[in-house]
């Protein structure tokens, strides 16, 4: 198969929404009026952000997820998508599989695939994504407030804690194997809940390297403390049933690829927020950009591996 037979065979699909798809030398797209565009890209290496022999069709979907995730965390409408994928060799049967991943998650959320590039080399994944957000409506990470509660679109833990089964550092079975592991292989991005927090919301981020780290991000940006309250943190049952007690709070705490929002809103909006579900688990104080965790008691919770650094 030819570069160009992948292309046609997999990756092109009549274009909907855009102008022009695939298939010229750019794409062609037309904005709806009044919206900013939010534009994102990733990259996903090999032996670095999966396992080399890792499911095709679950990192379909998982590549072009935490795309989605960075689209939902700006309060962005997702609209288009462009691959770049590098592939060691023409595996018709694992190139189909991936399309079938990343086309199923991409016709849920209104998706469409634009444009790429294709070559031979090491696997190499990398997508760039483009939403849509009307002007001013942004979720950004410098927006949070003194005063604004912290919240949480869901529990935290459960892909580093399903990782972590993977290497071999505890033993998940029944259940909790089994939530752990479709968390860490088909995260679900939470587009729905960001669209709905525009206009709501001041700070969001999605916590893709841990808790602590991304809304790290928020205080630094936003030039404020976070206090979390501990107690308050939803904790998942494989989480709260984990042998080891210590790793399970350091997944909660610091554990990536969970793909929910932390995101700060001011008191006004707790019933609105807490109708759609999420968590609030802190508020936003005046202080040193950086982010404390309180225990029932009022003490702070000594944290140091506050994220998964990806230069440590
Ligand atoms: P060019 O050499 O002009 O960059 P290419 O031969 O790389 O063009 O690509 C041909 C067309 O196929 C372009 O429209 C490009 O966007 C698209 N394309 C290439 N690879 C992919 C891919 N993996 N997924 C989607 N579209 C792709
Ligand atoms: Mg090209």
């Amino acid at each position: 198969m030819t570069e160009f037979e992948i292309i046609r065979r997999h990756f092109t699909r009549r274009a909907r929404t855009a102008v022009l798809g695939v298939g010229d030398d750019a794409a062609l797209l037309r904005p709806r009026a009044g919206v900013t565009l939010a534009v994102s890209v990733d990259m996903l290496l090999s032996g670095r952000h999966f396992f080399p022999d890792a499911d095709p069709e679950s990192l379909g979907h998982k590549a072009l997820a935490v795309n989605l995730s960075d689209l939902a965390a700006m309060g962005a409408d997702p609209r288009w998508a462009l691959l770049a994928i590098a592939l060691p060799k023409a595996n018709e049967r694992w190139i189909a599989a991936f399309a079938r991943g990343f086309f199923r998650l991409a016709r849920r959320f209104g998706t469409e695939l634009i444009g790429g590039d294709t070559t031979r080399g090491p696997l190499a994944i990398s997508i760039t994504v483009i939403g849509e957000v009307p002007a001013k409506l942004a979720l950004r990470r410098d927006a949070a407030r003194a005063g604004d509660d912290v919240w949480l679109s869901g529990p935290t833990g459960e892909a580093a804690l399903g990782l972590a089964h993977l290497e071999g550092r505890v033993k998940l079975s029944g259940a909790a194997r089994k939530a752990c592991l479709r968390r860490l292989h088909a995260p679900e991005p939470r587009v729905k809940l960001g669209r709905a927090l525009r206009g709501v919301a001041r700070g969001a981020i999605d916590v893709s390297d841990g808790l602590l780290a991304d809304l790290g991000h928020i205080a630094k940006a936003s030039g404020v403390t976070a206090e979390l309250s501990w107690e308050d943190i939803p904790r998942a049952r494989a989480i709260r049933e984990c042998p080891d007690a210590a790793l399970a709070r350091r997944c909660v705490l610091a554990g990536g690829d969970d793909y929910e929002l932390v995101f700060t809103a001011p008191r006004s909006a707790r019933g609105r927020i807490a109708a759609l579900g999420a968590a609030r688990i802190g508020s936003i104080v005046r202080g040193r950009p950086g982010v404390r965790v309180r225990d029932a008691a009022g003490r702070v919770v000594p944290f140091s591996r506050a994220g998964f650094d990806h230069f440590a």
